[in-house]
């Protein structure tokens, strides 16, 4: 590896006096300076002042466009390569989404704009708010939460704020699958109220019988992902949702990973309350590296008014307006949410339309399969049968070799491959969950499994080259706990 090109930072490059752009000298003093009257302008108070310059690099331009240029070819995203990420739906996005959501009339508006002069904006906010109505079997959505997670701690807001306009608030439980993805346990904590896990059976669905000692009067709602984080269809949920409606708990859906439900069957008519989507991930805006994200929250009738302040509502002159609801909880994020994902997410479901959102969801399927049947003699599948968008292996089948999940993964960054998600799902030792997306084709899929299968041939015959993997990129072996405990985030001088 160079590390002059690859390796440093913009501060290491920086020589002292070097420049790229020289402003011409200013003639004038600060004491010439006047306000927008005439008056001489007030002096910054010396308190505000910095006592040393600020110390920024300094370089030519043509060291910091190679900086720049390098450091973006050492980013791998869904544009360079095959991206497997389970449970993360790393979909390629049309670039006709990028140019709607940066058209200038959307991407320049102040955010505090009035709502009669944003009325565009807030045309789109609305059209997305219905489509996802429709997709979702819900009666409104919210479009304000930033993510997944923030979409999660919403709805479950919204249900505490149903119960406790009963003067029901004792119901502070939360039932959650214990292969649900963190977010929901973490969610529910935040919002307050107090998490109870539920087993799975050994095919990977809910235990009906364990959740019915769980359902009582205390009971605030039941999380589902469904497919759940296995990518299996919990085919009980009919009978889940009765029950948990028969204590009087509510049903909420985690939507992140919509994909093979699109077109097929809603959320709403499986007898779920609350649902949020990941528009970062079924309705395509990339994302990873913490963002940007969006987390729509829908509701059934009668939940509308708990939904978080403001909402876009429909005038009866056809006019859209701002309304701050008694009811509804306060603003969860600067105004109307991540606007330019919005944009992103109505330009995707157009441009698809009700069909091929129907032929996402489908492709998406049988992508999984066919990678998963492909594969499966090489590596564990603990659960057989049809999967939906993804599926988790438990490792390599021969477990005498040596490799774990964790060298497959690393070893797959020496072939070009993101690594899938690996140690998630809890419920195996050795998860390995793929999610190969409806828009990768047959040619990368049977490249991926053919390199897959020559991991595994490399864990018989010579594990050592699968275990000190990667071997071809800038960094190799980092101290992921390190890493993880104590992430350097801003450069320390180093003389030397
Ligand atoms: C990604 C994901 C989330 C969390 O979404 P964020 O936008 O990352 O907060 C929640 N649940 C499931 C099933 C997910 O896949």
């Amino acid at each position: 590896m160079n590390r002059e090109l690859y390796g440093k930072l913009v501060f290491e490059l920086s020589r002292q006096g070097r420049r790229g752009y020289r402003l011409p000298q200013s003639h004038i003093s600060s004491a010439d300076l006047t306000d927008g009257k005439g008056e001489k302008a007030p002096e910054i108070p010396s308190g505000l002042l910095r006592e040393q310059p600020l110390a920024l690099p300094e370089c030519d331009e043509l060291t910091v466009v190679r900086h720049y240029n390098n450091m973006s070819t050492n980013n791998f995203g869904v544009d360079t390569g095959f991206y497997p990420l389970g449970s993360c739906t790393m979909k390629y996005n049309p670039k006709i989404n990028e140019e709607v959501a940066a058209h200038p009339g959307f991407a320049s508006l102040h955010p505090a704009t009035p709502a009669f002069a944003s009325q565009g904006c807030l045309r789109l906010y609305r059209s997305l708010e219905r489509a996802l109505s429709e997709i979702g079997g819900m009666a409104e959505f919210t479009l304000n939460p930033f993510a997944g997670a923030h979409g999660e701690l919403t709805g479950l807001m919204v249900i505490r704020a149903y119960h406790d306009s009963r003067g029901d608030t004792r119901r502070r439980k939360v039932i959650v699958p214990d292969s649900a993805h963190g977010t929901n346990p973490a969610s529910a904590a935040v919002a307050g109220l107090e998490v109870v896990e539920v087993k799975s059976l050994p095919d990977g669905t809910v235990d009906v019988e364990a959740l019915r000692p769980l359902l009582d009067d205390n009971v605030a709602a039941m999380m589902m992902t469904n497919p759940n984080t296995l990518g299996i269809f919990e085919h009980n949920i009919p009978a889940i949702a009765r029950m948990v409606h028969e204590a009087g708990g509510l049903m909420y859906y985690d939507g992140a990973n919509l994909n093979p439900m699109l077109g097929v069957a809603r959320p709403g008519d499986m007898g779920f309350d609350v649902m949020h989507i990941n528009l970062h991930k079924t309705f395509s805006t990339p994302h990873g590296g913490g963002g940007p994200g969006s987390g729509p929250v829908g509701v059934r009738a009668g939940l509308e008014r708990f939904l978080p302040a403001p909402r876009v509502v429909e005038l009866h002159d056809g006019t859209l307006a701002l309304e701050y609801a008694p009811d509804a909880l306060g603003s969860i994020s600067a105004t109307l949410g991540n606007f330019a994902v919005q944009a992103r997410a109505l330009a995707y479901i157009l441009s698809l339309g009700s069909e091929g959102l129907m032929e996402a969801g489908a492709l998406a399927t049988l992508n999984a399969n066919y990678v998963k049947e492909a594969l499966k003699g090489d590596y564990l599948l603990p659960i057989e049968g049809l999967c939906k968008h993804e599926f988790v292996f438990d490792g390599l089948a021969d477990k005498s070799t040596g490799v774990t999940t964790l060298h497959v993964a690393k070893r797959l960054l020496d072939h070009g491959y993101h690594a899938p998600t690996i140690y998630f799902p809890l419920l195996f030792h050795e998860s390995l969950m793929i999610e190969p997306t409806e828009t990768e084709s047959k040619e990368t899929l049977d490249e991926f499994v053919a390199v897959m299968r020559d991991i595994a041939r490399e864990a018989r015959e010579n594990p050592e080259i699968v275990i000190s993997a990667p071997h071809n990129t800038p960094i190799s072996h980092p101290d992921d706990t390190e890493a993880a405990l104590n992430p350097c985030l801003t450069f320390i001088e180093t003389k030397n």
